[in-house]
């Protein structure tokens, strides 16, 4: 594709929601490094990495926001996801009692944040589809209700991870979200420091990609 003049970059806070174990970390690994860890580890933090997508003549910068396991305490407060752009709420398809947790931190949400925040609602571990117990049609028609989109993945096997993160950024762009930005840099700054961050460059119009990390290429946490 030809390369168009850019229009200026863009940046949104997008925050990782769901119960433990779901695979919301492994989502963000899938995506920014493409890695998968069979162990689950609840105190493996990726925290806070940071993708520029170019869609078009459009750039956006996200800010990825992972949990460091405190879902497990109930000691996720508004602090995470307040002043977010973007949410990606997890559950795994295989545990039903995941997809009550996930409607209820929709309602968190919505009661906290309001409409000004794009959903996407994701079910995981879908290479586990013989033990699926959440039915994808119900999943698909809960999220049309509550003005989410539904992705179905598998950070296992790397399915559906960048298309939901290519129709999440696409959802803050045209809705006009991240136009509020920025408003948190500072928050960033002082929320990230001494946690591990990565940053990753995409170009969905241009052949060109580059790879940043600024842990100094240390896989290390
Ligand atoms: P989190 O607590 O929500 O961050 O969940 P993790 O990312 O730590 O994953 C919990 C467990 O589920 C780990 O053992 C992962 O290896 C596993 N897991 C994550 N995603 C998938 C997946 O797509 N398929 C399968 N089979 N296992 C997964
Ligand atoms: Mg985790």
């Amino acid at each position: 594709m030809a390369s168009q003049p850019r229009t200026g970059t863009v940046k949104a806070k997008v925050v990782l929601l769901g119960e433990g174990a779901v695979g919301k970390t492994s989502i963000v690994l899938r995506y920014v490094e493409n890695r998968f860890n069979d162990r689950h580890d609840s105190t493996l933090q990726a925290s806070f990495l940071q993708r520029t997508l170019n869609i078009g003549p459009k750039r956006i910068q996200l800010a990825i926001w992972d949990t460091a396991g405190q879902e497990r305490f109930h000691a996720l407060g508004p602090i995470y996801y307040r002043d977010a752009q973007g949410a990606i709420v997890v559950y795994d398809i295989t545990d039903v009692d995941s997809f009550t947790k996930a409607k209820n931190w929709i309602k968190e949400l919505r009661r906290i944040v309001g409409e000004d925040i794009a959903v996407c609602i994701v079910g995981n571990k879908i290479d586990l589809e013989k033990n699926r117990t959440v039915l994808t049609t119900e999943a698909e028609s809960y999220a049309a209700s509550v003005g989410a989109t539904h992705f179905s993945t598998s950070a296992k096997q790397n399915k559906g991870i960048q298309e939901l993160f290519l129709d999440l950024s696409k959802r803050i762009i045209d809705s006009g979200l991240s136009a509020q930005q920025p408003k948190n840099d500072k928050l960033f700054a002082a929320q990230t420091t001494g946690r591990r961050s990565i940053i990753v460059e995409d170009d969905f119009s241009q052949p060109a990609e580059t790879l940043v990390s600024t842990d100094g290429g240390s896989k290390c946490c």
